[in-house]
């Protein structure tokens, strides 16, 4: 599919309790699409007492539905189907995904829906595989850890890639034997409601995945706060991970994944071969998702020799690249999340200018076919670490290029005082690429490639304020699970 009409599209709006659509809430937010900022529906917000609810219906599938307790392979089964499910219904699941969000349908087709399917499936097939471990005792003791699931686990999920990053969080959680419920983003809250219909279908009993509905300070914070929540697991900014961690501390000492931030380098050296293979894929690194993806490789450090001839390449690239919304067949460059976001990447580029730095492509909006928030992909040189552009994380298709002369300069630019999310490293030099590998703090680090595979066993997640945990490989599976400790004296 490489359009769709947006007039055609129907959404079904209101939380998802019980294996029910409820639309209940004081009040309500609009929602708008970023192609071109028409409000196409509304969101209820759910307050405290309809947090209570869903927990509460949550608990008590978890206790009597048998979800948890039921044979783990029959729980993969249902898993199973759930994923055949989603990837069967992606004429429907990629335009709803596509409507209200940045994605562009023809990604949302071929990648956002057949992952989200892929990623339920993966996790599936680790239901029946972990299920603790008999320890090394002495004779008149067997010693084991039972792994056992923590109960109704809250997940919360940001705008950028709807679908995907609610499946790095509910698929886990729903195999391990949890029920969730699951708060997406409030710019983008439909498709989940799919995946969660889906989910009934396929046999997850109702009860055991809900979607409630709303903003961050009502509904996020009432969900992380409530005490039948064993467990927060969360993607978002590392500012709003810091109030949750707070929030799960006072409410008490809940345990967190948080997948956050980041202001993630690329570095290239000389000798890396075909630069103008480099060079896309720096050009992709910072304008998929028109650089709104947590690992967009936003910090270019380029050795000097070679530094104004890929940047020159690089300009040439973004000017390949098609703004248009993302209904429309060939849009490369899909909208800002909002206009108050577009605002604030321009605001950051003009500091940053003002600061010193020099316009070497973009820094300003794009022309599109529609009024949305479109913004040009944007190099900026002539920065320093303190540079705001090259500090903050911009959320958008904004990269900075600074320059080395060694491995030891390469690794001092390559550190971010606050984030470690991701890094990739060009060179043709193996032990040089592991001396960069070694020498970062990064939670991913690419070597030759930016960006993740459809290898779900590679986990993701960063160090420092880039986050605590991993989504994806085993290890998500296992932050899902409690291991409990039991000691038998074997000599009655
Ligand atoms: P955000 O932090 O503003 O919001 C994320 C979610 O948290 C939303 O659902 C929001 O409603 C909710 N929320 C906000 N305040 C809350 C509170 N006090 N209590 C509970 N919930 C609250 O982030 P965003 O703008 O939606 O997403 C962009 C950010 O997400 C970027 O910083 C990006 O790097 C990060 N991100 C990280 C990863 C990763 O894997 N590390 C992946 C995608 C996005």
């Amino acid at each position: 599919m490489d359009r769709f009409d947006p007039a055609t599209i129907n959404v079904r709006s209101g939380h998802f309790i019980d294996g029910e659509y409820v639309d209940a809430g004081a009040s309500h937010i609009e929602v708008a699409r970023p192609s071109d900022g028409v409000i196409y529906a509304s969101v209820p917000i759910a307050d405290a007492a309809l947090i209570d609810r869903a927990v509460q219906n949550a608990w008590t599938a978890y206790g009597t539905s048998g979800w948890a307790r039921t044979a783990p392979r029959e729980r993969a089964r249902v898993l199973r189907r759930f994923a055949d499910l989603v990837a069967a219904d992606a004429d429907t699941l990629a335009p709803l995904e596509s409507l209200g969000s940045t994605r562009p349908i023809r990604d949302a087709f071929n990648w956002d829906v057949p992952f989200t399917a892929e990623g339920i499936r993966f996790y599936a097939e680790f239901a029946d595989k972990i299920g603790g471990d008999v320890a090394a005792t002495d004779h008149d003791h067997l010693g084991m850890t039972i792994a056992e699931p923590y109960g109704v686990i809250a997940a919360i999920a940001p705008w950028n890639f709807p679908l995907v990053m609610a499946s790095w969080k509910i698929a886990p959680a729903l195999a391990a034997g949890n029920a969730v419920v699951l708060k997406p983003s409030e710019m983008t809250p439909f498709s989940v409601l799919r995946l969660a219909e889906l989910a009934v279908e396929a046999g997850v009993p109702p009860g055991i995945f809900n979607v409630v509905q709303g903003d961050g300070r009502t509904t996020g914070d009432a969900l992380v706060r409530d005490p039948r929540i064993a467990k927060v697991t969360f993607t978002g900014s590392t500012r709003t991970g810091a109030a949750i961690m707070a929030a799960c501390a006072e409410s008490g000492t809940k345990p967190v994944t948080l997948e956050l931030g980041g202001k993630s380098p690329q570095i290239v050296f000389a000798d890396a071969p075909r630069l103008d293979d480099v060079a896309r894929r720096i050009v992709g690194a910072i304008t998929v998702n028109a650089g709104q993806v947590c690992v967009a490789g936003s910090r270019l450090l380029v050795e000097r020799s070679i530094a104004d001839e890929l940047a020159e390449r690089i300009v040439n690239f973004f000017g390949e690249l098609k703004a248009g919304p993302t209904w429309a067949p060939g849009t490369t460059l899909p909208p800002i999340i909002s206009e108050p976001q577009a605002v604030r990447i321009d605001t950051i580029i003009e500091r940053s200018v003002a600061s010193g730095a020099t316009l070497r492509g973009g820094g300003r909006r794009a022309d599109a076919a529609t009024p949305g928030a479109f913004y040009m992909p944007t190099l900026l040189a002539n920065v320093t670490p303190d540079t705001e552009a090259v500090r903050h994380e911009v959320f958008g298709p904004v990269l900075t290029l600074q320059t080395f002369d060694t491995e030891e300069e390469a690794l001092e630019l390559a550190a971010h005082p606050e984030y470690g999310l991701a890094a990739g490293v060009h060179t043709a030099d193996l032990g040089r690429a592991l001396r960069m590998v070694r020498g970062m703090e990064a939670g991913t680090v690419w070597v030759n490639r930016y960006g993740r595979t459809s290898d779900f066993m590679i986990p993701t997640g960063g160090y420092k304020r880039s986050g605590i945990g991993k989504d994806l490989g085993r290890q998500a599976y296992e932050a899902n699970l409690r291991f409990k400790s039991v000691l038998i004296d074997v000599r009655l």
